[in-house]
């Protein structure tokens, strides 16, 4: 996948807020990408655009999402929900509010699968059910309970189950465990990690927990107000962050260590998308920020492998 000049805004009373701002960005067939950032940086805009998800008032005001050379910015709507869930697929954050209450899991399985596969009878439907609960490790007796019924480490493999179920390419992953503690959010980890393995999926993990990203992304994309700062592979990014920002990222997990009596924190806040700094969208927070940082917006060049947008790197 391709994305060449993207841009989402939002028009709402007081502006437009600029979420994703003229991003361009590559997906490789088989990885797993992590999409990092703070909240409010345009992570999960950019998941949402790329299934055409947006919710009003937000729309794509330019560029083009090309995936196997298709631009889905274009595409016609029943094309679109062609693509969604047999080719590209999304786990939300809250499997709770994502599954419908009224339902019984066989029943999201069947309406899923009779929704794009003609011609399947529902008792196939049922049977694909039960081979796709018995791969995520749960009983296909569950299939009879409603959501509420199930644990949230249960609830989540259902909603992968469901993201799965029509044997997609790309799975997209937005916060998938913020709902999870620690322990399920472990497991879950290594299920996606096997998943991945098993079914050769593209991942994009969308995610603010930097310890998920080091565990399962080959890649990372870091954003920030809106724009990529700096995209790499994983180790190279942990081990030597190139951009400010990522190094302040970075340099803000605590570490037990170290003997810190006081957290490292970056100064300042994220911007205002409405009415964003010029330049260089980090300048006010940047310990390194020159002169021109504050008039010309950097671009993105390449680095040893890496890709940085800042004007530390040329
Ligand atoms: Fe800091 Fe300037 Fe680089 Fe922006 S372009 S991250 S302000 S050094």
């Amino acid at each position: 996948m391709e994305i060449e000049h993207l841009s989402v805004h939002f028009p709402i009373n007081i502006g437009t807020v600029r979420a994703v701002d003229d991003v361009n960005w590559e997906l490789r067939q088989g990885e797993v990408m992590g999409l990092v950032g703070e909240s409010g940086c345009g992570k999960s805009t950019l998941g949402f655009s790329i299934l055409r998800l947006l919710r009003p008032p937000g729309k794509i005001v330019q560029g083009r999402i090309l995936y196997k050379g298709r631009d889905i910015v274009r595409m016609p709507e029943r094309e679109i929900l062609e693509l969604r869930g047999k080719r590209i697929a999304m786990i939300f954050q809250d499997p709770l509010t994502s599954l419908n209450p009224l339902f019984r899991i066989d029943q999201h399985f069947i309406e899923t699968l009779l929704a794009h596969e003609k011609g399947l009878t529902r008792k196939d439907a049922y049977r694909r059910a039960e081979e796709m609960l018995e791969s995520l490790g749960i009983s296909p007796e569950k299939l009879t309970e409603y959501p509420h019924q199930l644990s949230g480490g249960m609830r989540q493999r259902i909603m992968i189950g469901l993201g799965l179920i029509l044997g997609p390419d790309l799975l997209i992953a937005d916060e998938p465990t913020t709902a999870l503690d620690v322990i399920v959010e472990a497991q879950f980890l290594d299920l996606l990690a096997d998943l991945q393995k098993r079914y050769h999926l593209t991942i994009i993990l969308i995610t603010h927990n930097l310890g998920n990203v080091a565990q399962l992304a080959d890649r990372i994309t870091v954003m920030y107000g809106g724009s990529i700062a700096e995209v790499g592979e994983a180790g190279d990014i942990f081990e030597n962050p190139l951009h400010p920002y990522t190094q302040g990222l970075l340099a803000s997990i605590p570490n037990i260590k170290l003997d810190q009596p006081k957290l490292k924190t970056m100064p300042g806040s994220p911007p205002d998308l409405v009415d964003p700094p010029q330049g260089c969208v980090f300048h006010p927070r940047c310990p390194h920020a020159m002169e021109v940082c504050r008039v010309k917006k950097p671009g993105l060049v390449k680095r040893n492998g890496r890709l940085i947008s800042c004007w530390l790197y040329g």
